[in-house]
């Protein structure tokens, strides 16, 4: 029998050396790291994990596309005759850069105060790295029998899209997230999903079956350069700013689809999701504002609802007296399944109007994969079993992840961080910001949740 208190201090361990890797990425920046040299970041880390699990006698090895830029590997083969296709236990190593002077603690101390370690990676994602890597200790230990391959992927560049990470290896190395006969994984556990939520006084654990596509759209304009002190209609910057102006104005109709609509009743927010199907839009907003109290939480419930236009860049001009003669922006586009991406598009390109070309640079597809699967299922029992108060919910998240590059080799992959948090913890607000932290409570609770979701999967006779 496993001491889940020992082995959620050797989790704490595990996450605390890998906060001390400044793998931020883009690796290299001068203001990247905090003063810190962040080159070689992520290899050191995919190291670190290639050496926990090696010197356990796990085969593990550090992969890189380019010197630094390093993913870990490791397996624990099947001990069966005709096994079922692998599980794959992925995580980023890579973290985004830091505003060191704007945290509370150093960003790469990875101290443990009063219950809770702080650090850039705490909670995305070294916490289910450190997890995954102490599940996979866990099951290497016991000595049970695999049904399955059981894999480790930590992986680079996730917070840049995965060019050296999961996007590549997933193209040149899909043996890696395969069996020995070529099957490619039957499912994978994956960041975001599966930390619990508080509203209204329910306690609810998200498990992440669907992302939202990705289209990213740069609008240009052009003008005729000119002296400033004789105004001009031909501007870029006037009207890269007008047609940006238009593209951020309101939001876009709602529309609900089923695991976000499931999700909001779930979450005592049914009378939202049936204003929002009537096309009150504005009402909808009214009710769930009247509920929901977390400012980015309801933010993020938004965005379920609908397709998502942010513009985030505009770079128009360079000198206060010349008229500019072209500017571009950046807009992040964000679409629900079932959206037609290129369609949005050119509606964008008629709303910014005919001064400017509209044009997306990168799409990804959404992902949405069945919640009813027996990996669901599992995950909802051990949810169910650890937490019985609380009711465990498929859901969409609004940000994309690797979940996409694995989705090319039509493995399903489940946001499944398991993590019990208390209701006033912003754990949304914590992604990407100062002061990132995470009660070591969360993690005593994730960590046998997550074992036993993948005992259940993977072992030849789950007890
Ligand atoms: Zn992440």
């Amino acid at each position: 029998m496993t001491d889940w208190d020992l082995a959620t201090d050797e989790c704490v361990e595990h996450l605390r050396a890998l906060v001390r890797i400044p793998s931020v990425n883009p690796p290299g920046l001068p203001d990247g790291a905090a003063g810190l040299d962040s080159t070689g970041g992520e290899t050191a880390a995919a190291a670190y994990c290639a050496e926990v699990l090696g010197s356990a006698g796990i085969g593990a090895e550090v992969l890189e596309t380019v010197p630094g830029r390093g993913s870990c590997f490791a397996r624990l083969p099947a001990g069966v005759p005709d096994p079922e296709p692998p599980l794959v236990l992925l995580s980023h190593l890579d973290v985004v850069p830091v505003e060191a002077e704007a945290w509370s603690r150093d960003p790469f101390g990875a101290e443990l105060v009063d219950g809770v370690v702080w650090g850039r990676g705490a909670v995305d994602m070294k916490d289910m790295t450190a997890m995954e890597l102490v599940v996979m200790l866990e099951l290497h230990r016991s000595g049970a029998p695999l049904r399955r391959d059981v894999i480790l992927a930590a992986v680079a560049d996730e917070e840049a899209g995965g060019l050296h990470g999961a996007l590549h290896w997933v193209g040149q190395r899909p043996d890696l997230f395969a069996d020995a006969a070529g099957r490619p994984a039957a499912a994978a556990l994956n960041e975001v999903g599966g930390y619990s939520m508080t509203v209204g006084g329910r306690r609810i654990y998200t498990i992440q079956v669907a992302e939202k596509g990705i289209a990213w759209t740069h609008v240009r304009a052009s003008g005729t350069p000119s002296h400033g002190s004789m105004p001009s209609p031909d501007n870029a910057a006037v009207k890269l700013a007008g047609a940006v102006t238009a593209l951020a104005a309101g939001p876009r109709p709602a529309r609900v689809i089923p695991v976000v609509r499931r999700f909001f009743e779930g979450l005592g927010l049914a009378d939202a999701v049936a204003l929002a199907e009537a096309g009150r839009d504005g009402d909808a907003s009214a009710a769930l504002a009247a509920i929901v109290g977390d400012e980015v939480l309801l933010r993020s419930l938004e965005a379920m609802l609908r397709d998502t236009v942010t513009p985030n860049v505009i770079h128009a001009g360079r000198k206060v007296n010349v008229v500019p003669g072209s500017g571009a922006a950046e807009v992040d586009v964000r679409t629900l399944p079932g959206t037609d991406q290129e369609a949005l598009v050119a509606e964008l390109q008629e709303l910014a109007g005919p001064d400017v070309t509209v044009e997306a640079i990168l799409v990804m597809p959404p992902v949405e994969w069945p919640a009813d699967t027996e990996i669901v299922r599992l995950m909802e029992a051990a949810l169910r079993s650890a937490d019985p108060d609380a009711a465990p919910l498929p859901m969409m998240i609004t940000p994309g992840t690797d979940a996409k590059a694995l989705a090319l080799l039509g493995i399903p992959t489940y946001g499944f961080a398991p993590l019990r948090l208390d209701p006033h913890v912003p754990f949304l607000s914590l992604f990407h910001a100062n002061d990132e932290r995470i009660p070591v409570s969360a993690l005593g609770f994730g960590l046998p949740v997550l074992h036993e979701v993948v005992s259940r999967f993977a072992l030849a006779d789950p007890r």
